[in-house]
C-alpha cells in the first residue's frame, strides 16, 4: 500500500508511522521548513537541546489513555508542574494580591517537552521519505481509484491513499479540493484551530528566582499583557523558566513586538520581582503567523476550543482515499494533543483495515 501523509505534526507523524510499521509505502509532505507543526521548542543554539516549550505543555495521562500509550511506546518519562507557594493574581481588585492557587488534577510535563515525541517518532519514518518546505496546493480526483497532488513547486504526486493531517480551515481555504461537496467544506471552515490564534511568551532564567520568595510563578491576570503565566522550569531547575500565554489581540502585538517584550518584562517585574528584568532570553512565538496553522476564519472569531464534531469527520472521503487526521477531528479530546495521537492511529488503522494496496 502506499500512502501519501500531508503535514508533519503530530497527528501525520503518528499516522506515518503506524502505517509504515504496517507494511506501507509512506511518504510525508511538510510545507513548513520543520516538523511538529503546533509542537514546537525553543533550542539551544549549541546543543540543539529543547529548553522550553513555544507549543503545547502540558498533558494528562491520567485520563488520556493514548497519550499514556504513547509516553510508555516511545520511552518518555514525566514530572509534575511546579506549582508550590503563592500565585500572583493581578487586576481583580484594586491591588494585586498573592494567594496559593489549586493545579489540576493530573496535569503533567514530558521530559523534554511534547516535541520530545516529535523527535522519536521521527526516528521511526525514514528522512528521505519526508519532504519539507512544500505545501500542497490541491488534491484532485484522478480516475477511480487514485488522487493527484498538486504541490506548489508545480510538480503533483500520484498515490491511492492520502492523510491530510493538516487544520481543517486551512485545508478548506487554501486547498484546491473540487470533489469536496459545499456541506463538508462548510463544516471544515466552521472547525476552529485549537490555540491558532495564541502567542507564547517564554522567558529563561539562571535561576528560578520566584521560589526563594515562597512565589511559584504563577500569574492570573486581567491586565495582561500575560494573561496567565507558569513555572516552566526544567525537571532539574535548568534552565529556570516562566511561560505566559499572551492576552493582547494578533493585531496589537504584531503591530509592536519590541514594546509587547517591554510590557511582559515590566509585568514579570511587578509580580515576581526585581530579578525578573533581566531573562537570560525572552522569546514570543506568535501562532497567529504561521499561515499553515491560522486562517482569517479563526483570526475574526473567539478562540474556541473545538467541540467534538460530526462522524463524517472521521469518515474517509473520495471513495476512502482521503481520510482528515489533525486533532480537532478526534473522537477524544478534540485541539489537543491526546486527539491529535488518536486522529493519527485512527486514519491509519481506517487505511490498513480496508486493506488498500497500490
Ligand atoms: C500555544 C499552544 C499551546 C498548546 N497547549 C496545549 C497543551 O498544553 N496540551 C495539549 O494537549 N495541547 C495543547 N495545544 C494543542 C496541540 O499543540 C495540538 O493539538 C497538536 O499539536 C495538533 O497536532 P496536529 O498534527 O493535529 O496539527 P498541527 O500541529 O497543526 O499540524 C499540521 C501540520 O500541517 C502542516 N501543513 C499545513 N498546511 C499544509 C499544506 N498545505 N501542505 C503541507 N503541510 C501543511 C503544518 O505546517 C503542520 O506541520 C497547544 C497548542 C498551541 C499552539
Amino acid at each position: 500500500m502506499d500512502v501519501v501523509v500531508i503535514g508533519a505534526g503530530l497527528s501525520g507523524l503518528v499516522a506515518a508511522v503506524c502505517l509504515r510499521e504496517a507494511g506501507a509505502d509512506v511518504q510525508l509532505i511538510e510545507a513548513g521548513t520543520r516538523i511538529g507543526g503546533r509542537i514546537q521548542a525553543l533550542r539551544d543554539p549549541k546543543t540543539d537541546s529543547a529548553l522550553a516549550d513555544l507549543g503545547p505543555t502540558w498533558v494528562w495521562p491520567k485520563y488520556q489513555p493514548v497519550v499514556d500509550h504513547w509516553l510508555g511506546a516511545l520511552g518518555l518519562e514525566t514530572f509534575d508542574q511546579f506549582n508550590d507557594g503563592d500565585a500572583v493574581i493581578a487586576g481583580y481588585g484594586p491591588a494585586a494580591r498573592r494567594q496559593p492557587l489549586p493545579g489540576q488534577d493530573g496535569m503533567v510535563r514530558i521530559v523534554g517537552g511534547p516535541s520530545a515525541i516529535i523527535d522519536r517518532l521521527a526516528r521511526r519514518l525514514d528522512p528521505a521519505r519526508l519532504r519539507v518546505a512544500t505545501a500542497v496546493t490541491g488534491l484532485v480526483e484522478d480516475g477511480s481509484k487514485a488522487v493527484r497532488i498538486h504541490l506548489q513547486t508545480g510538480e503533483t504526486i500520484d498515490t491511492q491513499n492520502v492523510v491530510l493531517a493538516i487544520p481543517l480551515r486551512v485545508a478548506a481555504t487554501s486547498l484546491h479540493m473540487p470533489w469536496a461537496h459545499s456541506d463538508l467544506t462548510d463544516l471544515m471552515r466552521r472547525t476552529p484551530t485549537w490555540m491558532s490564534t495564541h502567542a507564547k511568551a517564554v522567558a529563561l532564567y539562571d535561576r528560578p528566582f520566584w521560589r526563594e520568595a515562597g512565589l511559584s510563578g504563577r500569574i492570573a491576570s486581567r491586565t495582561g499583557p500575560l494573561v496567565e503565566a507558569h513555572d516552566h522550569s526544567g525537571r532539574d531547575d535548568d534552565p529556570a523558566a516562566i511561560f505566559g500565554f499572551v492576552g493582547w489581540p494578533p493585531h496589537l502585538r504584531q503591530q509592536d513586538p519590541e514594546g509587547l517584550k517591554q510590557a511582559i518584562l515590566t509585568q514579570l517585574t511587578e509580580c515576581l520581582g526585581p530579578a525578573a528584568r533581566q531573562p537570560r532570553q525572552l522569546v514570543v512565538q506568535d501562532w497567529a503567523t504561521n499561515p499553515h496553522i491560522v486562517t482569517d476564519l479563526d483570526i475574526a472569531g473567539p478562540a474556541q476550543h473545538p467541540d467534538i464534531g460530526p462522524e463524517s469527520l472521521r469518515q474517509a472521503q473520495l471513495d476512502g482515499r482521503v481520510r482528515f487526521t489533525v486533532s480537532e477531528v478526534s473522537q477524544v479530546s478534540p485541539g489537543l494533543i491526546e486527539g491529535a495521537l488518536a486522529a493519527g492511529e485512527t486514519a491509519a488503522a481506517g487505511f490498513i483495515s480496508n486493506g488498500s494496496s497500490g
